[in-house]
């Protein structure tokens, strides 16, 4: 088990943990995603696996790594500041991150912090959808929205999507404005050689970038999709220095047999592992 601490004064120096997002509120089609950390936990727990990464970590005896269980917000209104003043601290403790949504929504509050740390911050973003709307009927802080709202911040230097297959008019203008680069799925595997970068990477990884057939258990079902192994892929090829991460949109009440689940599972471990190691 990755020891679970109660605050983030406990985290080992220069460590790594994970919290778990337990909110869904900004879901525009189904909630489910608030139930997804236990999940997951379990999942990475489930003796039917082990914590080993396929790089060759094992992430149960690693002592710098911990959990700080899941943020608790007191209401609706506070879950935006609560995200950013929890992960704000984690990195004032010079740790990385790896968070388990959740919605999409919490990649903003999560960046705000991020991004007042880390000038010149590249974020990799996996995803059937851009999430890059200027509102969702009126709602600027849909889980269809954070990319917007982070790039008019101003609070990456870049934004690199790949998984993507639901671009429509509004959302390609916004791409354009916001100078994204965008990896289409029907482009093929054009990110493959596209993904060193200088400077800090943050990576953001929506599950429904994955085919339903190997991820079902996602509020969104968009055929068409990544592999599993694709993914993997991406979180071991990925060079820079990376600073964190984020999983979010697994729906347990979606899933099949906790399918799903290990899926979170696994791409957590890969994370962390890729998080252990120097680029
Ligand atoms: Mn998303
Ligand atoms: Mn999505």
């Amino acid at each position: 088990m990755i020891p679970l601490i109660d605050s983030v004064s406990e985290i080992e120096p220069g460590g790594i943990c994970i919290t778990g997002m337990p909110f869904d509120h900004q879901s525009s089609y189904r909630q489910g995603a608030a139930m997804a950390p236990a999940r997951i936990r379990e999942g990475l727990y489930c003796p039917s696996s082990n914590l080993w990464t396929e790089t060759g970590l094992d992430l149960g005896s690693m002592t710098m790594l911990s959990d700080l269980g899941d943020l608790v917000a007191d209401d609706e209104a506070q879950i935006h500041p609560a995200i950013t003043r929890h992960v704000q601290q984690i990195l004032e403790q010079g740790a990385k991150l790896a968070t388990l949504g959740g919605d999409h929504a919490i990649t903003y509050p999560i960046i705000e912090a991020f991004a007042a740390k880390h000038k010149d911050l590249t974020i990799v973003h996996l995803d059937a959808h851009p999430d890059l709307y200027d509102h969702l009927e009126g709602n600027r802080l849909s889980h269809a929205c954070p990319f917007a709202r982070i790039m008019e911040n101003g609070w990456a230097s870049q934004l690199i999507q790949i998984g993507i297959r639901t671009m429509n008019g509004h959302q390609r203008e916004q791409a354009k404005k916001y100078g994204v680069t965008v990896y289409e799925m029907h482009q093929g595997e054009v990110w493959k050689d596209q993904l060193s970068f200088d400077g800090p990477v943050y990576l953001s990884i929506d599950l429904d970038c994955m085919d339903p057939g190997f991820a079902p258990g996602v509020s969104h079902f968009e055929p068409g999709g990544m592999t599993t192994r694709q993914v993997i892929d991406v979180i071991h090829g990925l060079g820079g220095q990376l600073v964190g991460a984020d999983i979010v949109e697994y729906n347990p009440d979606r899933d099949h047999l906790n399918m799903t689940a290990m899926v979170a599972a696994k791409l957590l471990k890969e994370v962390i592992g890729r998080l252990v190691s120097p680029a």
